[in-house]
């Protein structure tokens, strides 16, 4: 079959589409994948068993998947920077999709854990994390969760205003204890995929700009790492940058760490202080089509440490500790969403070259309430027919939920078989970062359980949500 004049130019029309994992390209599913009786197997689980087992649509995570990406990090990284700074530290990004099973994985692979809210904060101390490997993000941090991570003892709050520096300095001073501090600056590089942006100033809401504004005297970033060092309640351990996401090539990374580590330098010349920490944040892109190709944790990890050893070099400062912020990386992969087909369409869409193509409407039985990076991002993702195999043609597909929304798209192109029918499950992979985490109840859709594969057994990790969760919060409710 020849491709679809409709299908973008990267879409290829597939060989089998029953693969799983073809060869030659990124995996998009877990390692473990594979059919067995026709019926896909994730995590040695046949998806007609998770099916029977807690209906559709479904969260699959698999847990060794998940626990070996999160070594891979803390390996690579600790062998690339063991000579030049001990190792570094790997912190999970816990908003990407973090319960308490996800946090203890993590956390027994040797990670530490990123919080954002003293709602992830609260996930993160259920799951019995120890504090000081909980570092708490956030542009704006309440008081109350100031207060929190102090009485914890966090092991940093990652602050980016000069107005959170004061207040933490106040708030350590009134608890008696000492805040660990990391700033989060903006290096003026913004990064994805393949590409990356370097401006001097950066127009966003996070971060400490390193440029003074015309008429100050000094940056935000200089004025708030002198007021961290001169407050007796802040250890101020170093500095922080977060440059974008789905990066896969090192080079953006490299630039924001000269920038930081030639101001690493100023703050040495000015205050006599070498700031201990250095992070450089997440954004490591993954494979959510066959147009994707990310690099690995080994790859980024060296071409970093180089850059980082011969900056610290040239800015006369010893290597610090580094650590970086993986979350995409880690649980992306590690993800797979199940589906029921229910509705199919058959539309003629007119071409650039005015001439009539086919398009299939795949309607399934989830949609934006569970994953909402199509409509908020423009992602795009794959789907593969899981329940049996099929022999039929290629038939251009769009896959689509079930709200009332005509933006609700799932997979906005796919070869799917011809033959798909009511009942038969798709499989969308890539699915374990931002999907569950930012998943709704439009509609009045419960939210889907999430169920952990591994070793042929299967666990509910969070329970979907029922009708009667739909109307617990209704005061209306007698
Ligand atoms: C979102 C975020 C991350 C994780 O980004 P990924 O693209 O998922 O790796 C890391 N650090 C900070 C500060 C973030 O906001």
């Amino acid at each position: 079959m020849t491709a679809s004049p409709l299908a973008p130019a990267w879409l290829s029309v597939p060989a089998d589409l029953n693969d799983p994992r073809p060869a030659g390209r990124a995996p998009l599913f877990p390692a473990s994948t594979r059919r067995v009786d026709g019926a896909l197997e994730i995590g040695g689980v046949s998806v007609k068993e998770l099916q029977a087992a807690y209906g559709t649509p479904l969260y699959v995570v698999d847990e060794g998947e998940l626990r070996s990406r999160a070594a891979a990090f803390k390996r690579a990284y600790d062998a690339a920077f063991a000579p030049l700074c001990g190792g570094a530290d790997v912190y999970y990004a816990g908003k990407v999709f973090l319960n308490t099973s996800v946090a203890r994985w993590v956390a027994e692979e040797g990670l530490r854990l990123d919080t954002a809210s003293g709602g992830e904060l609260a996930v993160a101390l259920a799951a019995g994390v120890a504090p000081e490997l909980i570092g708490l993000h956030g542009n704006n941090k309440s008081d109350a969760e100031i207060e929190r991570a102090l009485t914890l003892g966090l092991g940093r709050i990652i602050s980016d205003s000069l107005d959170e520096v004061r207040r933490v300095a106040a708030a350590a001073e009134r608890l008696g204890v000492t805040a660990q501090l990391m700033l989060r600056l903006t290096p003026g590089v913004h990064a994805s995929t393949h590409e990356f942006i370097a401006t001097a100033h950066e127009d966003q809401k996070f971060g400490l700009s390193l440029h003074p504004r015309a008429g100050q005297e000094r940056s935000d970033a200089a004025e708030a790492v002198a007021e961290a060092l001169a407050s007796e309640h802040v250890h101020l351990l170093g500095l922080h940058c977060h440059i974008g996401s789905q990066i896969f090539e090192s080079a953006g990374f490299a630039e924001a760490a000269r920038r930081l580590i030639a101001f690493l330098g100023e703050v040495k010349a000015r205050h006599g202080v070498q700031l201990p920490e250095l992070d450089l944040g997440g954004g490591y892109g993954i494979a959510y089509t066959e147009q994707d190709t990310p690099s690995t944790p080994e790859v980024l990890a060296a071409e970093t440490a180089a850059v980082v050893a011969e900056a610290c070099a040239a800015a006369g400062i010893d290597v610090p500790r580094i650590s970086i912020e993986p979350g995409r990386a880690i649980a992306g992969p590690a993800g797979v969403t199940l589906y029921s087909v229910g509705v199919q369409k058959d539309v003629e869409v007119e071409t650039a070259g005015g001439e009539a193509a086919p398009r299939r409407y795949v309607a399934v039985d989830g949609g934006m309430s569970d994953n909402a990076r199509p409509v908020l991002y423009d992602a795009d993702y794959s789907a593969l027919i899981a329940s049996r195999e099929s022999d039929a043609e290629p038939l251009l597909a769009r896959v689509v939920g079930k709200h009332c929304e005509s933006g609700d798209i799932v997979v906005r192109d796919a070869y799917l078989p011809a033959d798909l029918g009511r009942g038969d499950l798709l499989a969308v992979p890539a699915t374990g970062a931002y999907c569950w985490s930012l998943a709704s109840n439009y509609n009045y859709l419960p939210r889907p359980a999430v169920v952990a594969v591994t070793g042929g057994t299967h666990r509910v990790i969070v329970r979907g949500e029922t009708e009667t969760d739909l109307l617990s919060r209704d005061a209306g409710i007698a």
